[in-house]
């Protein structure tokens, strides 16, 4: 079980938040097992939404700000795709570059590994 990260989460009123014995019942945190919002951390996009108004910016002081403009090039353009037309058991996968329209043959394990890439930078 975890706690959603919301720093507001406890302050959204709703009836599965009360929690505590009779008397001293509050509003509280959510604890699930499961989150589906934020990578596993909120219980919602609210909450979520909560997070990043509260930490953004030194968030983006901490791991770096964009200064300057990025660039898609050939060496970057590679995406992961395959034909939507088929049926799952004769998917063909293939790897597709998004300047210079180059198709090469990917594996079925290739497709599924978020390690996998050609793309050469960011
Ligand atoms: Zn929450």
């Amino acid at each position: 079980m975890k706690f959603c990260q919301g720093p507001k989460c406890h302050m959204h009123k709703t009836k599965d938040r009360i929690k505590g014995t009779k008397g001293s019942k509050t509003y509280q945190t959510r604890r699930r097992s499961k989150f589906y919002y934020g990578k596993g951390n909120f219980c919602s996009t609210w909450c979520q939404d909560q997070w990043l108004t509260k930490y953004i910016e030194p968030a983006l002081d901490h791991f770096g700000r964009t200064t300057v403009a990025k660039h898609l090039t050939q060496d970057n353009a590679w995406y992961k795709d395959y034909d939507w037309n088929s049926d799952y058991n004769n998917r063909q996968y293939i790897y597709v570059n998004g300047i210079t329209k180059e198709q090469r043959p990917l594996t079925e394990e290739q497709f599924n590994d978020s390690n996998y890439t050609l793309n050469t930078g960011e």
